[in-house]
């Protein structure tokens, strides 16, 4: 039989369900974690990066009580090392402050606001001969590109663009920070936009 419902799958044959939303967490999505979209809750949830409001080195794995009590009981034998820096103090204190910030509520319409942006600022890469697919969700925006871009190349350009994008393989994506402008924001999608028109950028 296949189970169409892969967590509730994974509860009745025992096995941890492990999240990991380093990336997606904290609204990234539009939703606060991306399991909401899937509407399902982890056994293990892996947090980093936007944890600081990616400002300081900080993450954390949340458990439920039974696997946290398992942890910390001993008898498990697990995790009996760590980090020297782990549970930094000031990292906390940077992680409170953005998770109040966070609590505003005020990243929702931010998030929106990215997300309207990127769909109508990315949309006409799709028209390049280079791109396979054009992708946003929340304030991600991500164009599939159809060969590898070459990054010694890409790189250039978008220094020289006076933008910071980092592609990954036949991925070009932004994700860029909430409070980010209208004004920032098209510089980057015009970047991006740029960049795809070009075949020198590809490795055919
Ligand atoms: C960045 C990232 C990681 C690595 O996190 P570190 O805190 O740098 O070790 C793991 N998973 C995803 C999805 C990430 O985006």
């Amino acid at each position: 039989m296949v189970e169409a419902d892969p967590a509730r799958c994974a509860t009745r044959e025992g096995i941890l369900l492990i999240a990991d939303e380093i990336a997606t967490g904290f609204g990234r999505t539009g939703k606060l974690f991306a399991c909401e979209h899937a509407n399902i809750s982890a056994d293990i949830l892996c947090l980093g990066k936007a944890l600081t409001g990616g400002t300081m080195t900080l993450s954390a794995a949340i458990t439920t009580r039974d696997v946290a009590e398992t942890i910390s009981n001993g008898e498990a034998g697990c995790f009996m090392h760590g980090p020297t820096f782990m549970g930094n103090p000031l990292a906390c204190a940077v992680a409170a402050e953005s998770l109040a910030i966070l609590e505003s509520g005020e990243w929702q319409a931010q998030v929106a606001a990215i997300e309207q942006q990127l769909k109508r600022e990315l949309a006409p890469a799709a028209d390049s001969p280079q791109v396979a697919d054009v992708r946003v969700l929340g304030a991600i925006g991500v164009i599939e590109t159809r060969y590898p871009v070459n990054m010694a190349l890409l790189q250039r350009f978008f220094v020289e663009q006076g933008v910071w994008i980092r592609p990954f393989g036949r991925l070009i994506y932004l994700m860029p920070p909430y409070l980010v402008s209208p004004q920032q924001l098209t510089r980057l999608t015009r970047a991006v936009c740029l960049a795809v028109e070009q075949e020198t950028f590809f490795i055919l």
